[in-house]
């Protein structure tokens, strides 16, 4: 059964209290994240008061599926009174003045917010050491990366300092680090879930998403996230069930795509570990077919060249003159600015302002940031296309298992290993990560993708393969895979 299913059970029979859960996991929290740092806040007090009003509405019958269930929130969504620093000095003193649409919709359904998880600074990394409070550390080897940016989310549900975190995906935040610590985590169709109040990275990739122990998981509380939301113009009425349709219904003689190429090229136990994952679906009917994928080296490089264009122009508002950090020796605007800025973001962010800025001024404009929307179209039609003999394509979620801290210096080669998770980003497409096995002792995950709104697709896809594996279950405290 599912951990969310299990401790609605548990609560509903009056085995457990809200109050007691929350307890558990703020002891965990206590015990685990000194060594971990997967949280940069914990609200403990916030969240026992919630707990309490959760239980009378327990006591009362009027709970909802999530009533009186903990969340952890990625620190890049807005959290009324509590601090939001995107784990960036430049916001390390923002309490923010309202809740993103999300946290707001996830306390309405009665969860409790057990506080707000570390990050790559703004989202932009795959490690998590991008952040002003330090790298969060690998569950399964301290000595490892989290991956990132959502790392501390990913740590935490892996780690179970939570049962469920939310994250954001602008090129693969969520799906990464999931894959790195042995959770599943879906970033569902660009417009499905508001952005409002998620600190804006780059617009047209950032989408909210979730990271559990399973997909039942993250359907039921990507359900509870989603929706059209007035403060937000790109967030599109969706049908309630986008993420449940189906799921338990037997697996109707869907197609999955497998570019056979991409996987030979593949270092060997993982290509196994993948086959593996392949022989499962086929054995629940699902059908293989072979296609091939738009080359992913070029859609790389066409991210990031929109993302930092992006990035360049939401990070202009943080000038310590509105809110955040400010540099208190300027003498004039300027350098009140600039001192600011310079001592405010970290280097990575830095870099991502100098590459958008460079490829938006007009001498550039033509050469890259038009052609990389030209790109992004292409690759956009050459899924359509793909979609029409297929429902689904089955890609690994990233090119290696985590890596060790301070391993990986060269800005490039990480940019690389963002290979196989931007695609969804710049099509807006639905995906899921999830594990498959491990290599070295190290979680390893694949990813179902589908078109633009079949989310549902995917949800299904990989609850048939979690009924049916165990990786999922996998204990990074007893570091091996327990018994399902
Ligand atoms: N690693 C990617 C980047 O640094 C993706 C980050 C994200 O999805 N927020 O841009």
């Amino acid at each position: 059964m599912s951990l969310l299913k299990n401790l609605r059970e548990q609560l509903d029979r009056k085995a457990i209290s809200s109050v007691e859960l929350t307890q558990h996991y703020l002891q965990q929290i206590k015990t685990k994240n000194p060594s971990l740092n997967a949280f940069i806040t914990v609200t403990k007090d916030h969240a026992l008061q919630q707990a309490k009003k959760a239980d009378d509405i327990i006591q009362q019958g009027k709970q909802t599926f999530l009533t009186g269930i903990p969340i952890a929130h990625k620190d890049n969504f807005c959290t009324k009174g509590i601090l939001t620093s995107c784990a960036s000095k430049i916001l390390s003193n923002f309490h923010a003045p309202f809740n993103a649409t999300i946290v707001q919709r996830l306390e309405d359904q009665g969860m409790i917010m057990l506080g707000k998880t570390n990050m790559d600074e703004f989202g932009m990394g795959s490690s998590n050491e991008n952040s002003f409070y330090g790298a969060a550390k690998n569950p399964w080897r301290l000595t490892h990366v989290t991956g990132g940016s959502s790392g501390g989310s990913a740590c935490s549900v892996a780690a179970e300092l939570t049962p469920i975190a939310t994250g954001s995906d602008t090129g693969g935040s969520v799906r990464q680090p999931a894959g790195f610590c042995g959770a599943t985590g879906m970033k569902p169709t660009y417009g499905s879930v508001s952005r409002y109040g998620l600190i804006a990275y780059a617009s047209s990739f950032d989408q909210a998403g979730v990271i559990g122990k399973d997909a039942y998981d993250i359907s039921q509380v990507l359900t509870a996230m989603a929706g059209i939301d007035e403060n937000d113009g790109t967030s599109v009425k969706t049908p309630d069930d986008l993420f449940t349709q189906d799921l338990s219904l037997a697996p109707q003689k869907r197609s999955i795509g497998v570019d056979m190429q991409l996987l030979s090229q593949l270092d060997s136990k993982a290509q196994a570990l993948l086959q593996n994952a392949i022989e499962v679906f086929k054995s629940q009917g699902y059908t293989i077919k072979e296609i091939q994928l738009p080359d992913l080296h070029t859609a790389v490089s066409t991210y990031y060249i929109l993302a930092p264009a992006e990035a360049a122009t939401n990070l202009a508002r943080f000038d310590g003159v509105r809110y955040g950090f400010q540099d208190k020796n300027a003498d004039n605007l300027d350098s009140l600015y600039t001192n600011t800025r310079s001592q405010g973001f970290g280097n990575e962010v830095k870099r991502r302002i100098v590459i958008g800025n460079y490829v938006l001024a007009a001498s550039q404009y033509d050469a890259y940031y038009h052609k990389a929307q030209q790109i992004r179209r292409k690759i956009f039609d050459q899924f359509a296309a793909l979609y029409q003999s297929v429902d689904m394509v089955l890609l690994p979620t990233t090119t290696s298992c985590a890596f060790e801290i301070g391993a990986q210096k060269d800005p490039v080669r990480t940019y690389l290993g963002d290979m196989y998770t931007v695609i969804a980003n710049l099509t807006g497409a639905p995906a899921i990560a999830f594990p498959i096995g491990q290599l070295d002792n190290l979680p390893f995950g694949a990813q179902l993708m589908a078109n633009n709104f079949q989310d549902y697709l995917l949800t299904q896809a990989v609850h048939h393969f979690q009924q049916h594996t165990d990786f999922h279950l996998y204990d990074s405290d007893k570091q091996k895979g327990v018994a399902i």
